[in-house]
């Protein structure tokens, strides 16, 4: 792998401008591991915040200890010299980051970012204006673009909307979440509403039978995991998802509407990998269909040939998708057995036994 056209013209631009790479260096939101570590730094090794477990593991790989890796729900550095960052596709997740990064700049304090040109709207430079400072872009070069801000530190700031809280619709097919509140951190998904297959999959969530290991795999803002327990008291949960936000918004989910929490366990990894061989009883999953760290197929094979090694025998995995997606197709393949639990013009859920 090596860095692309958006982190090419931003290394161009440090190198051509001379800015000095020292003090307290920041590069928010690289997905690659490949800025930080291109990095000519000075005296200072940069700290890279990200939301995801997947980038912070390919920084690790790169950068190794050339970098200090710190996760979106860490506290960011008091004082912030130099901030890169690398535009995310969700608007939301550079809204709180900024929120909470924009104190820590001074006057004299770089800040540019960088993106796709098509990655980068007026919303985005509102953003920069809004809570760093007069903001402006540069020319696209190889479709990618710059953007400057110049911090201001008299700038009153917006309130920061996020992490955001909505009721569920009361609606008596949901079961007992029906009009529970979800937490959402920025960039979850879903982060204001209740996704459409989410809602269909809460109608179908099995009920086990007692003291059963129950795991959210992709647990967003742990609704799925949180409706399981409410519906299985007796359960012990296991959230996982390779955001920090999303892990974030789970463990807030649960702890607001589960008045035992027994000893759930909120867990930021790839897919199944942090659960043992042979250990859980049930893993309910909408897996992830478009995102920019991997292709699709890839993680869904990930999490649904983890979900087999990681159930028990006679163990079951509960998936909702879209129809076209043929999730049935693989898990066949992978568990030699996949039955349709529920369907709807847009949705299937399907169950495969261990
Ligand atoms: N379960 C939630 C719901 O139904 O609202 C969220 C479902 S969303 C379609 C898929 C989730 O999978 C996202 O929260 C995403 O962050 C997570 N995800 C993506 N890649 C992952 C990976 N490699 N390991 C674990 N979780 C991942």
């Amino acid at each position: 792998m090596s860095t692309d056209a958006a982190d090419d013209y931003l290394l161009r631009h440090l190198e051509e401008t001379g800015v000095e790479l020292t003090g307290t260096v920041v590069v928010l939101g690289d997905r690659t591991g490949e800025l930080p570590a291109a990095l000519p730094m000075k005296d200072a090794r940069p700290i890279l915040v990200t939301d995801s477990f997947l980038a912070m593991e390919a920084a690790r790989a790169r950068a190794g200890d050339s970098a200090t890796l710190l996760s979106t729900q860490d506290e960011p550095p008091e004082r912030i010299d130099v901030l890169l960052v690398r535009i995310p596709k969700i608007l939301a997740l550079l809204e709180d980051q900024l929120h909470h990064l924009a104190p820590r700049l001074h006057e004299g304090s770089v800040v540019v970012g960088t993106g796709k040109a098509t990655e980068i709207h007026t919303s985005t430079l509102n953003l920069f204006e809004q809570l760093v400072g007069p903001t402006r872009t540069s020319l696209a070069v190889r479709k990618a673009r710059l953007i400057f801000a110049q911090p201001d530190v008299t700038r009153v700031r917006p309130h920061n909307p996020w992490p955001l809280s909505y009721p569920l619709p009361v609606d008596r097919k949901l079961g007992a979440i029906a009009g529970r509140e979800v937490t959402n951190h920025a960039g979850v998904f879903c982060a204001d509403h209740l996704d459409i297959g989410t809602r269909f999959f809460l109608q179908y969530l099995p009920v086990t039978h007692g003291g059963d290991h129950i795991v959210d795999l992709g647990c967003g803002n742990g609704v799925v995991g949180t409706a399981a327990a409410l519906a299985n008291p007796t359960a012990q949960l296991t959230f996982i998802d390779e955001s920090y936000q999303a892990v974030a918004s789970a463990r807030a989910t649960f702890e607001a509407n589960v008045a035992d929490p027994g000893d759930a366990q909120f867990v930021v990894g790839d897919a199944m990998s942090p659960v043992p061989d042979a250990s859980a009883d049930l893993v309910l999953n909408n897996p992830p269909f478009h995102t920019h760290r991997a292709t699709t197929d890839l993680v869904a094979w990930r999490m649904f040939t983890g979900a087999r090694r990681a159930l028990r025998p006679g163990g079951q995995f509960w998936v909702v998708g879209n129809r076209h997606l043929g999730y049935h197709v693989k898990l066949r393949k992978i568990f030699g057995n996949c039955e349709t639990v529920a369907g709807s013009p847009k949705f299937v859920i399907l169950r495969a036994v261990r």
